[in-house]
């Protein structure tokens, strides 16, 4: 089976060869040719699933000439699937670029689902799973690395960051600092051998890995702000955040319920105040 003129993002193992989909094989399989992160890690891959096809490298350093290579051959009529070391492709890993690059060709473009190590961390974590938001690599400079934190300190959802082993303890160290004392979970070499969760608080995963020098890759899974940390409005500033949401389309219990996690006010707080100012002016009528 030839696949159409399409570009097909495929989500490899992120540890375990077992966890590539059959879906992902018979794309890999089907293709006209492979672009690989680094073709020496997918040959293995490749090797295992006796797959056999052309592959070229596309990475971060030749993504541009490279992703226009790619265009024009799959516009002359060939498909094309993206692969990286491990894990979905675009999540922290090339590919981006390509399929904005297709997009603008029109090119349709095809995710081939399977394992992400940060969404594997996040459901394993036993923090809130509801709400987050997936913070990447900070930045490998102490300054970057507090400005992204600042920016983020005051989020109420549970935040996802990878992080390099030998990063590790220095970014607890300024989660510490920034976010303050906070329940955390690190997954560390997930679906491997050496597959480890660790729920513990920043502080208590800092002292851990100043004595013992962390090994393998890491998810760092960071509880959110907590709303009475958050610092304390007026209650009429809450009701005030909860009209203007009413006002721009909002229901009225879902206005409530965002209006509570933004200011630290419980949902009955506001409700009472509201219903309090109501009645005071029918009084006064
Ligand atoms: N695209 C990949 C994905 O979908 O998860 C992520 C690639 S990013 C360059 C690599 C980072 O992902 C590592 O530094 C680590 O933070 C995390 N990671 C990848 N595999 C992992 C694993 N088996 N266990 C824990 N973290 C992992």
């Amino acid at each position: 089976m030839n696949l159409l003129q399409f570009l097909y993002l495929v989500a490899t193992p992120i540890g375990n060869l077992g966890d590539i989909s059959q879906r992902a094989i018979d794309t890999l399989c089907s293709v006209d040719f492979i672009a690989a992160e680094d073709t020496r890690v997918s040959a293995k891959l490749l090797n295992h699933y006796h797959i056999k096809k052309p592959v070229l490298s596309y990475h971060q350093h030749n993504a541009q000439g490279r992703g226009e290579e790619i265009v024009n051959r799959i516009l002359a009529g060939e498909s094309c699937a993206v692969v990286t070391d491990a894990g979905t492709p675009c999540i922290s890993d090339p590919g981006e670029e390509l399929v904005k690059l297709c997009a603008e060709n029109k090119i349709p473009v095809i995710a081939i689902p399977g394992p992400n190590a940060a969404i594997s961390a996040l459901a394993a974590s036993g923090l809130p799973s509801g709400r987050f938001s997936f913070e990447g690599f900070l930045s490998v400079k102490k300054t970057g690395r507090i400005a992204h934190l600042n920016e983020i300190k005051d989020d109420a959802r549970t935040l996802v960051f990878y992080e390099a082993p030998h990063k590790l303890l220095r970014t607890l160290k300024d989660m510490c600092e920034v976010l303050g004392d906070r329940r955390v979970s690190l997954a560390r070499e997930l679906t491997k051998i050496h597959e480890e969760i660790v729920r513990t608080t920043l502080s208590e995963a800092a002292a851990y890995y100043e004595e013992n020098t962390p090994r393998g890759e890491f998810v760092i899974v960071v509880e959110g702000k907590k709303p009475e940390d958050l610092p304390r409005v007026d209650l009429s500033d809450a009701v005030k955040i909860m009209e203007d949401l009413i006002e721009n389309g909002e229901k009225p219990a879902a206005a409530a319920r965002r209006a509570a996690r933004e200011t630290g006010y419980r949902k009955n707080e506001i409700y009472r105040h509201i219903t309090g100012i109501k009645s005071d002016s029918k009084k006064k009528m």
